[in-house]
């Protein structure tokens, strides 16, 4: 089997099947974001304490590259300090820039084939801005 072929998998799975798919009630932290360009939304929703990503969850719809990210991403932070939480972001944008990264959620690195379609990057990166905007809203706000 080919490393494409099991990223495909993988991206395929998280897509079906997608991890920390859901709302919640109280003490979220909520971020909208879409992505014209595809049509991709998502609804970020994290519970954010003592500087940790307690949980995550999301909702919205769009292509599989957004929503598998979406998955990979709520689950390889939760429990994460902010700080870890940001590094594995920004990690992630150098993965889109092609560059050679290693997670500890090692299924990020099946996103790895998106760096060669630029137009699809904005897909991929889509619930990391939203981490990142949910991240620093908490920071301004206690
Ligand atoms: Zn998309």
């Amino acid at each position: 089997m080919q490393l494409d072929d099991l990223y495909r998998r993988v991206i395929m799975d998280h897509y079906k099947n997608p991890r920390n798919r859901g709302s919640m009630e109280e003490d979220a932290v909520t971020v909208n974001l879409n992505n014209p360009t595809c049509g991709d939304r998502i609804s970020l929703q994290m519970q954010l304490q003592d500087g940790i990503v307690k949980q995550a969850k999301f909702t919205g719809e769009g292509c599989s590259i957004s929503l598998s990210s979406a998955s990979m991403m709520t689950d390889a932070v939760k429990g994460k300090t902010y700080e870890e939480a940001l590094e594995m972001a920004e990690r992630f944008s150098s993965l889109m820039q092609g560059e050679p990264v290693e997670f500890d959620y090692e299924e990020l690195e099946a996103l790895s084939g998106v760096s060669k379609f630029p137009a699809r990057i904005k897909c991929a990166t889509l619930a990391w801005n939203a981490l990142r905007k949910g991240i620093e809203h908490d920071g301004q706000n206690g």
